[in-house]
This record gives structure tokens, C-alpha cells and sequence, in this order.
């Protein structure tokens, strides 16, 4: 996702990932809840542990995709202990 928006925290953000709204809602008490990730740069996507292992049992996605600005991405990627990319 691109074109703009605003960041509460970060300000006017230009490129943005999609995220599960578990890492959004746990980035903001400052929680590790898992953080399997990947895409490029602009079109970055994570999921928390729980997300991950649901769909991985052929369930649905539990948390609804938010988005997140980059700088908050990094934050939440750092926050879980800087897991490497899936790919
Ligand atoms: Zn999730
Ligand atoms: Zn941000």
C-alpha cells in the first residue's frame, strides 16, 4: 500500500505494510506476540504466531489486516527479537 496517510506516532508516511491488527494492537503495549514477515520494500506484510499458525492448520487469518507505517513496522520487527524474513 502507498499514496500517503499519517502515522499517529511517525507523522506523514509514504509507504506502508500490512500487518495483522495482533502485532498493531500488541505494538502499542509494547508485546512480542511473533512476527513472521516478508514482501519488498513498499509492500511489506507480517503476521503475529497466532495468525501464522492458524492459517499454517488451513484455518482462516483470526486478526484483520491494518496497516503500519514503516518506521512502525521496524519497531514491532525489533520489539519481536528481529526475526529473518519468510520466504
Ligand atoms: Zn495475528
Ligand atoms: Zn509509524
Amino acid at each position: 500500500m502507498s499514496g500517503g496517510g499519517t502515522c499517529l506516532k511517525h507523522g506523514p508516511q509514504e509507504s506502508w505494510a500490512i500487518v495483522c491488527l495482533g502485532i498493531g494492537d500488541a505494538l502499542k503495549e509494547d508485546q512480542a506476540v511473533g512476527f513472521v514477515w516478508g514482501g519488498d520494500d513498499g509492500a511489506r506484510w507480517a503476521l503475529c504466531s497466532h495468525c501464522d499458525k492458524q492459517i499454517a492448520q488451513g484455518h482462516a487469518r483470526p486478526h484483520k489486516p491494518v496497516p503500519l507505517c514503516n518506521a512502525c513496522f521496524i519497531e514491532a520487527w525489533q520489539l519481536n527479537g528481529k526475526p529473518e524474513k519468510f520466504e
